[in-house]
């Protein structure tokens, strides 16, 4: 792991919403004094009955139970576009960037926002969708995905959102998980200059689920699809019907606002509740302080919406700001690989919020795709999704970022709804691959992973729990509480446990170490296997790796690198033995891989990140029960892996 630190420059922390000084008395009363403050930041938001209790949880075993604000109302659609018309009606809430760049951008301003998504809300009720009600939304990146998501918000019914590039089977048991009354699909979607039928895929799962489900259609493309009268409802049609104006409903703090799976990195998915008072609160704050987020920003998360990335970070908390989003339907290399730094030039991006797989796919391109552009509004780069390697951060900070740029590197997830620890851009100094400070009223803590003690102190390493609950925590897994509990508060009694390692460095700073599952023990030393990628990845032949233990005769455990080649490399034995003393020189002896496959391509969610868990399995020799593989984004990526596995 590296050890530079990048101090805040003076200005940044001169004009940053948060500076040291405000940091740390606020983060001090946000823990020594969860109601007071949450009840002071409360009012970020609108409310229609303003709250008088604050916070009210239990994580206490057989009784978790989370509440906030939880005799308070609100409409979040209101406080996302209403509550911002009379002052910026006319200033633009989204900006839309199409897959091609042949095609015009949208701006879509507040007013065209309240009312596209009045008309969506509108027929949304007139197919019978009422408060409480579920809606799976299946779209593309396209204008209609937020204004479907802000209409549920608006009507108060509960929106889960598939990823578009789901297959049939994994959209149906998500209909059918939570009972969906509407599913919402478009014709067909391009992406990366490709079209993915998604009517006809969700013509496939409708053959799965109740009679019941409606289908209700976005013209995307035009394209042709085929169609069920009585089932299949034309969207483009009903919304020149429907009414201008619809009256947002009165939601409990406490009402679901979304469900949504996780990306199912180590297993079948959760389904994850969202409620609506916390999770607003939390986004519009985090969004604005982790970003510092200021008026007239024009800011872009990559991200896609069927991820809480793009919930959180595209949609609701930028918007409860009043703020300038983009959104955009493509993919970061086409129609090159400059496509990303083409979009921050073009619509002068402030922030960029992005993945270390898109970074890394990009690094490996070369840097003149990015020095071809004009980079010179980004004021801050963000990072989410897996630890980043200090080979990628730095290539982040100096490339693109031109050494101007704090990096804020979020560790959060689904379930936390919003960003749990992070540098803030004027406030700390940023490590590369370190998530550093925790966000307010979050209270990590490392554990003993034996004992589930606190360690205490400095330069430690465990596993990572919050002590305490935080406004957007999850509430349950839907229609499974007790799958809730068992997940996230059996293991370590009385926290949230988060199920990542974590060490806290010896000037008081987090860094993620990986998933606990991905901790390996060799000869008794334990170790992330984050790290021993990070230096393969730091050798200049080495696009990607990935690596796992496997059961070893001596050692307990080995090390079993998956390794993919730069474009322009060739795999030899002379290179395995290179890689090996590269490793040993980079950690030290005792993270020696014992064996390096060429990988051609590694197992990957939909989202992007590393499925370890099969590459274990493979590893272990144990190919036959991959678990489940409906979130694999490339699933012949495994046959290749496991005919050239070299544990047999
Ligand atoms: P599943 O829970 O179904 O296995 P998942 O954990 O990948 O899937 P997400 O909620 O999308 O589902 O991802 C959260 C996880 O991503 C975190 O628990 C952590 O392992 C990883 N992660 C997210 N951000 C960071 C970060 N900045 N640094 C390190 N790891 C991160
Ligand atoms: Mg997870």
């Amino acid at each position: 792991m590296s050890d530079k630190t990048y101090a805040p420059s003076a200005e940044m922390t001169a004009n940053a919403h948060i500076n040291p000084d405000n940091y740390a008395s606020m983060y001090a009363s946000s823990i020594s004094d969860p109601d007071g403050f949450w009840r002071e930041h409360g009012q970020r938001v609108d409310w229609i009955k303003p709250f008088t209790t604050v916070k009210n949880t239990s994580f206490a075993p057989g009784n978790v139970d989370i509440k906030w604000f939880e005799d308070g109302t609100l409409n979040v659609s209101a406080n996302c576009i209403d509550r911002h018309l009379a002052e910026r009606g006319g200033q633009t809430a989204i900006i839309w960037e199409p897959d091609s760049p042949d095609e015009p951008a949208q701006h879509i301003t507040y007013a065209e926002l309240h009312r596209r998504v009045c008309r969506f809300a509108n027929v949304l009720e007139e197919l019978g969708v009422r408060k409480g009600d579920r809606v799976v939304i299946y779209l593309p990146m396209i204008p209609e995905a937020a204004y479907a998501m802000l209409a549920c918000a608006r009507i108060g019914a509960i929106h889960s959102i598939v990823f578009a590039g789901f297959s049939p089977d994994a959209l149906a048991a998500r209909i059918n998980g939570c009972d969906a009354k509407v599913v919402i699909t478009a014709d067909t979607a391009p992406r990366g200059g490709r079209k993915t039928a998604l009517k006809s895929n969700a013509d496939a799962a409708l053959l799965h689920t109740k009679d019941t489900v409606k289908c209700l259609v976005v013209k995307r493309t035009g394209d042709q699809t085929t169609w069920i009268n009585g089932r299949d409802f034309d969207y483009n049609e009903m919304v020149l019907e429907a009414d201008d104006y619809c009256k947002p409903a009165e939601m409990n703090a406490e009402d679901p606002l979304f469900i949504l799976y996780t990306s199912g990195s180590t297993g079948q998915p959760k389904g994850v509740v969202h409620t609506t008072g916390g999770y607003i609160v939390y986004a519009s704050m985090t969004h604005e302080y982790t970003f510092d987020y200021k008026d007239g920003d024009i800011f872009w998360c990559t991200a896609d919406v069927g991820w809480v990335t793009g919930h959180s970070y595209i949609v609701y908390g930028p918007l409860a700001n009043g703020a300038t989003t983009l959104m955009f339907e493509g993919v970061p290399t086409y129609p090159d690989a400059s496509r990303f730094w083409q979009v921050c030039e073009k619509h002068k991006v402030n922030q960029f919020y992005t993945a270390p797989t898109a970074l890394r796919a990009l690094m490996g391109q070369g840097n003149e795709y990015v020095e071809k552009c004009d980079l010179s509004s980004l004021r801050i780069l963000g990072t989410v999704g897996e630890p980043i390697n200090p080979e990628a951060w730095t290539w982040y900070n100096d490339v693109v970022g031109g050494g101007r740029c704090p990096i804020v590197d979020t560790w959060w997830q689904t379930e936390t709804g919003g960003h749990m620890m992070t540098p803030l851009p004027g406030a700390h100094a940023t490590k590369p691959g370190a998530a550093m400070k925790p966000f307010f009223g979050v209270h990590p803590v490392v554990l003993d992973p034996q004992s589930g003690e606190e360690i205490t102190g400095n330069d430690v390493e465990g596993v990572l729990a919050i002590k305490d609950s935080w406004p957007s925590q999850m509430r349950t897994v839907w229609g499974d509480h007790e799958r809730f509990e068992k997940t996230y508060f059996a293991d370590y009694k009385n926290y949230y446990f988060a199920g990542d390692g974590c060490r806290r460095d010896a000037d008081g700073d987090y860094w993620i170490t990986g998933r606990v599952d991905d901790v390996i023990n060799v000869s008794g030393h334990r170790m992330g296997t984050a790290e021993v990628e990070s230096a393969l990845v730091a050798h200049a032949a080495v696009a990607e790796a990935a690596v796992v233990g496997y059961p070893h005769d001596i050692k307990g455990q080995g090390i079993y690198c998956y390794v993919t080649l730069m474009n322009d490399q060739e795999p030899s034995d002379e290179l395995k033995k290179e890689l090996r003393t590269w490793v040993r020189t980079e950690i030290g002896p005792i993270a020696s891989p014992d064996l390096i496959q060429w990988a051609p391509g590694l197992p990957k969610t939909r989202s992007g990140k590393i499925m370890r868990r099969i590459l274990r399995k493979i590893a272990e020799n144990d190919y036959g029960a991959l678990g489940d593989t409906s979130t694999l984004a490339e699933p012949q990526v495994v046959d290749d892996l496991i005919e050239n596995r070299m544990n047999r």
